[in-house]
């Protein structure tokens, strides 16, 4: 490398696409059209502005199709994404509204339009789940290529980048993503974005190493800078000195070797050195997760989490796009299991249809299984969607937010109404469908002795478990830090989970965070969990520790662990065991 005569600046962001790369930076400029004018229309000529307004519109549509016909192979999978562009250009927040601004307040159809996105950045804005807020972008971004054909302003293409460059931008589209030469660039970083946006999953398909949420790359970086980008910390180096150079390329052949390794075996069972067999499941969302579990070497699906279809639905979702949303899941997976897990509203998923939103305490209030069982016509047409989905492969049915027997009582009434229902209409579903419950509430710990002779298994939900465990809001950025996993607190709480499973002859498995932790794995499997779900793309990692461990001597390692005193203990304990036993260097990284 050569060249880098800038000053060396290290900038963090969020780490959204992994990978080690060193190259070039180039800057482009992806401005917002600004719509500096606003003017009145005659009368006379509304019809014609309207008209201006509906071509730009058509336009928009035909570079979007023209797009998605060119969508690269690696990310034809993703070409839903482009076909959401198609929906939000034909949705009446967008088109019709603009149109009656345009007609009613006699404005220029760029103002109507952008009066209508911040009318409908004010509702996203109200939503508090990450994943629909940060939809907005894709709002933002359809708007803007409306705002550019109007406007007469094209676009820089980023087809023509026919360098080996690192591309620095305020912003980039799920669109933008399926014109770069992927051959070419090698990967990118932005000032905005996050995790969950599409432009972040569509990285994460093309295998580009990326960075997002800088904040300020767009005035830090120049054009030809020299760059590292690491996508797996966030860590961006501006114009980095030889150390640095030469210290990332040591970190890139690392990275690889360690991709290929961790990819390579991803299929291998999770069996640790002295022959025991770990269950390794996947929790999922989204449909796009569904559709990878299997590529990462997960055995079915642990949680799955199915707030999603009630908070994108106008109204609730109906028994019949239940149904068919939780077939099509149980129908990738299978034969593999699909434990489904019954609604989580309430908490910080809320839904305004609900009027939960309102409560001032929201994690103690009407949440989850709580909710439902006062909803019970909602929890019912559910259950009915979940049953009938049964007979397309194994599914389980978990309850989350269980604090003691009534809740799983009363709950399993209403399934039990659902069945007879079902037998009264003669549709078919599991006769054998195994129940369970999410333990997560101290009280359910306490009681599992109890529970455990009432279902078929126990799920550990350790986020919510340390939650309300520890006092510490989950979402809080300034109690965070109490966030802690290694809490002895919390290890003898699961202990005491597994202890009354195993006297029970019940399944449990835990499915929090804690569960794709590479620190923490050895403990829970010290403690007696032989099943663990988590994000799919963790599965490999997990799967790789596994097998480098053996059972017997991990018990033996970790026998006095839940008797230490704090969590830094803890932590400082495991690290010092793990260290040696662990050969790759990225995973243990974890453990917060
Ligand atoms: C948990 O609480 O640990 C869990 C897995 O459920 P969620 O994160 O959806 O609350
Ligand atoms: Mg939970």
């Amino acid at each position: 490398m050569d060249n880098h005569t800038g000053e060396q600046k290290r900038l963090r962001g969020i780490a959204v696409s992994p990978g080690i790369i060193i190259g070039k930076a180039h800057l482009v400029y992806r401005s917002k059209v600004k719509i500096l004018y606003q003017y009145l229309i005659r009368d006379e000529q509304l019809n014609k502005e309207v008209k201006r307004f509906e071509k730009a519109l058509s336009v928009t549509e035909n570079q979007i199709l023209n797009l998605k016909n060119r969508m690269p192979d690696q990310v034809k999978e993703h070409s839903f994404i482009l076909d959401s562009c198609l929906m939000i250009l034909k949705d009446s927040m967008i088109t019709d509204s603009t149109i009656q601004r345009i007609l009613n307040d006699k404005i220029n159809a760029e103002w109507a339009l952008q009066k209508s996105v911040e009318d409908i950045s004010q509702v996203f804005d109200q939503i508090d789940d990450d994943y629909i807020k940060s939809r907005i972008n894709d709002v933002e971004n359809v708007t803007e290529r409306v705002l550019r054909n109007l406007s007469g302003k094209a676009q820089e293409s980023l087809a023509g980048i026919s360098e080996r460059v690192i591309i620095v931008a305020h912003d980039l589209s799920p669109a933008d993503m399926t014109e770069l030469n992927i051959d070419k660039v090698m990967g990118f970083i932005t000032n905005v974005g996050g995790k969950t946006s599409h432009t972040a999953i569509m990285a994460q398909a093309l295998e580009l190493p990326a960075v997002m949420g800088l904040e300020s790359a767009t005035d830090q970086v120049e054009d030809g800078d020299l760059l590292i980008l690491d996508g797996n910390t966030g860590d961006v180096i501006i114009n980095p000195d030889d150390i640095e150079i030469n210290n990332y390329k040591k970190k890139q052949i690392q990275h690889e070797e360690y991709k290929s390794l961790i990819v390579k075996t991803s299929h291998l069972p999770a069996t640790t050195l002295d022959g025991h067999r770990i269950v390794i499941k996947a929790n999922v969302e989204f449909f796009e997760e569904v559709m990878s579990v299997r590529d990462y070497g997960g055995e079915g699906v642990g949680l799955f989490r199915t707030e999603l279809l009630y908070l994108k639905s106008k109204g609730f979702p109906t028994e019949e796009e239940l149904f068919e949303d939780y077939r099509e899941v149980v129908e990738t997976i299978a034969p593999d299991p699909v434990t489904i897990r019954t609604l989580d509203l309430g908490g910080d998923k809320f839904d305004s249809k609900l009027e939960i939103s309102k409560e001032t305490n929201p994690a103690l209030g009407l949440r989850a299984i709580r909710l439902c069982l006062k909803e019970t016509e909602m929890f019912k047409t559910q259950l009915r969607a979940i049953l009938r989905a049964s007979i397309y492969g194994e599914v389980q049915i978990m309850f989350p937010m269980i604090s003691g027997l009534q809740e799983v009582l009363d709950a399993k009434k209403i399934l039990g109404q659902a069945k007879e229902d079902l037998n009264r209409e003669k549709i078919e579903y599991d006769h054998e469908i195994k129940v369970g419950i999410m333990i997560e509430i101290p009280s359910a710990v306490t009681m599992a002795e109890v529970l455990a002779k009432h279902v078929d298994f126990f799920n550990i939900g350790t986020n919510d478990l340390i939650q309300y465990a520890l006092a510490i809001d989950r979402i809080n950025e300034h109690v965070a830090y109490m966030y802690q996993p290694f809490h002895p607190a919390i290890l003898k709480m699961i202990q005491q989970v597994v202890n009354a499973a195993r006297n029970a002859g019940i399944n449990v498995s835990l499915c929090g965070e804690m569960a794709g932790d590479p620190l923490c794995v050895p403990i829970l499997l010290s403690i007696g969990i032989n099943e663990l779900s988590m994000n799919a793309r963790t599965i490999p990692i997990i799967k790789k520790i596994i097998r480098s461990i053996s059972i017997e001597e991990t018990c033996d390692d970790f026998e006095n662990v839940t008797e230490l005193s704090t969590a830094e203990e803890v932590r400082e304990y495991v690290f010092d065991r793990m260290k040696s036993k662990v050969p790759v260097s990225p995973p243990l990284a974890g453990g917060g």
